[in-house]
């Protein structure tokens, strides 16, 4: 590990380290339980579980459950699972922020007794108009000058359950002219009579974020309470907070750009959506980018760690390009995965010189670069098989340099295999069949004269392959920015209609044995992972991302040549 920091965050904690500000560091990740985690709270995740690991301190799984909602519980699950799965542990260090509601509510009694909060009677609507602007000063409320027995008398009202929603809150007294709105006299408690899923039916006043969030750093010893930019004008409020209560400990905020990918969106409310109206099949839809839909769609943690320390920490809001996180996925499952055949379009194939009812058992690597890293499995050939149906063309363009007629190429691990005749059916005019002829003296793909072929395709055994059912993802949305949505439409409206293909395809007889989250390369059609819809005799898999196809590559460049 180098000693340079690597972002302006490690550089402040090294410093504090130096001057013995702090000796130890803590640091936490605050999820709010109303909905999965997604790769944006990766990069949150990374940065203060990995910020404790290198300087030998320690992070916090604090869930901020300060607003009461339906369906936490099946939240809280699963942000644990996920975080646990990107492999990172808070130990014993597991919080609720509705365990510091007593801690809250007395501080906030503090705050009333040193005439610093106010119990307000204006309607929210009402304290907006209060509020000013930018450019105008607040207007302090009628209740602004209450006693301090008339507010202590309300505010224990208010938790006695004695008024309805809406009708009263607490605010600091700070400052209505301030010129940062968040300090003219903020709201630090609401009433809401709705059951909480820890605290049950124990409180109708819950803290506001505002409140809760330093004030919970501070009770943990967090000494760097790191979060995305849009809390930066609320770091006044914050430090405001934590000067004016008896806090046990003094924490610093400090904000880093939150993570905005191309073709993905990354709000809660909007993931929320695309479950509930019907988009995608479930928070784990591998389409989603939630930590579960990428878990699924077989993308390795280490590549989302990967990732995650390359887009580094900026201090201004950017948007990465996907194409960058796919690029640690292949640089992940490309020294990860096993190399196994899979025919997604199968085509067949008979070879006419080749004994019926005859098989052979061929030895191939999982991983050819490097044989013993990951040991051999035998493949079966027969007389009959299939090929990937794009690897035969009747009229070969130039430079294709697969199967034709009369043209001769290499069965991957086995042999020469030479195009005799094209089957097609009569009436549609599609091609059924190839027969073929294959040269049993190049068993192993070397030719004994010397002969070479210029390409290599996969193939797999009809009577020994597996049917397996194979989804293909593509993005989501088909625009970089799924909000650059038209007049009066949202972001629905580039929704990817062929975001999910499924076709029937044949794998080799090794994956009878493969088991859900098992990752593998389909040679030359990409990184494929077995999906939990598996069954006995009912193989799904899911492709993680394909290899970048240079046939499509050449292609593409041919046609923009005049
Ligand atoms: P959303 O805006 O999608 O509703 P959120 O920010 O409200 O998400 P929280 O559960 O409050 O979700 O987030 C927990 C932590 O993760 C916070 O510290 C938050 O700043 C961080 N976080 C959330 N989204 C991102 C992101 N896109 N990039 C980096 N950090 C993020
Ligand atoms: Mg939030």
């Amino acid at each position: 590990m180098t000693s340079e920091p690597k972002d302006f965050i490690r550089e402040i904690i090294r410093e504090d380290l130096r001057t013995g500000k702090h000796t130890t560091i803590v640091t936490r990740f605050p999820p709010e339980p109303n909905g999965y985690l997604h790769i944006g709270h990766a990069k949150s995740i990374v940065l203060n579980f990995g910020i404790a690991q290198e300087f030998g301190g320690r992070c916090h799984l604090r869930f901020d459950d300060t607003n009461p909602s339906r369906e936490e519980e099946e939240y809280v699950q699963s942000i644990i699972e996920d975080i646990h799965w990107l492999g990172f542990d808070w130990g014993e260090h597991l919080y609720f922020a509705s365990d510091y509601f007593e801690q809250l509510y007395e501080w906030a009694e503090y705050l009333i007794t040193a005439g610093e909060a106010y119990v307000d009677d204006l309607s929210a609507e009402e304290i907006r108009a209060y509020r000013g602007t930018l450019t105008e000063p607040g207007k302090p409320s009628p209740y602004r000058d209450r006693s301090v027995e008339e507010n202590l008398d309300l505010f224990r009202r208010m938790r006695a359950g004695e008024f309805p929603d809406g009708s009263r809150v607490l605010r600091a007294k700070i400052d209505m002219a301030a010129s940062n709105l968040n300090l003219r006299d903020p709201v630090l408690y609401r009433i809401v009579h709705a059951t909480h899923h820890r605290t049950g039916d124990r409180w109708c006043i819950y803290p506001m974020y505002d409140f809760a969030h330093g004030q919970s750093d501070a009770i943990e010893g967090i000494t760097h309470s790191l979060c995305t930019l849009e809390f930066e004008n609320h770091r006044p409020l914050y430090d405001w907070l934590i000067e004016h209560l008896p806090v046990p400990a003094r924490p610093r905020q400090i904000e880093f750009a939150r993570l905005n990918l191309t073709y993905t969106v990354l709000s809660k409310r909007k993931l929320l959506r695309l479950v509930t109206e019907g988009h995608v099949t479930g928070w784990d839809d591998p389409r989603m980018p939630t930590l579960s839909g990428m878990r699924r769609r077989g993308i390795p943690p280490e590549a989302i760690r990967t990732f995650c320390d390359r887009i580094g920490m900026a201090k201004r809001d950017s948007t990465v390009d996907v194409a960058q996180l796919e690029f640690c996925i292949r640089d992940e499952l490309n020294r990860t995965a096993r190399r196994v055949m899979g025919v997604l379009n199968p085509l067949r194939v008979v070879i006419e010189n080749y004994p019926e009812g005859q098989t052979e058992q061929l030895e191939a690597p999982y991983y050819p670069d490097d044989p013993p890293k990951m040991g051999m499995r035998t493949v079966p050939f027969s007389r009959v098989l299939y090929i990937e149906r794009e690897d035969f063309r009747e009229d070969p363009p130039k430079k294709f340099f697969r199967l034709a007629p009369g043209r001769e190429v290499r069965l991957r691990w086995a042999y020469f295999l030479r195009c005799e005749r094209v089957i097609k059916d009569p009436d549609t005019g599609e091609i059924t069949e190839l027969r073929c002829t294959y040269d049993p003296a190049t068993r192993g793909g070397d030719a004994p004269d010397g002969r070479k072929v210029r390409g290599t395709i996969h193939w797999v055994s009809a009577a020994h392959a597996l049917p397996a059912e194979v989804r293909l993802y593509d993005r989501l949305f088909n625009r970089p920015n799924p909000d650059d949505a038209p007049e009066g439409k949202d972001f629905l409206a580039n929704l990817n209609p062929g975001s999910l293909t499924i076709v029937e395809a044949r794998v080799e007889a090794s994956l009878a044995t493969a088991a859900p989250g098992d990752r593998y390369q389909f040679e030359r059609r990409g990184y494929f992972t077995v999906d939990p819809d598996t069954r006995p005799g009912h193989l799904v898999f899911n492709r993680t991302v394909p290899l970048r196809d240079t046939w499509a590559k050449i292609e593409k460049q041919m046609k923009q040549r005049p």
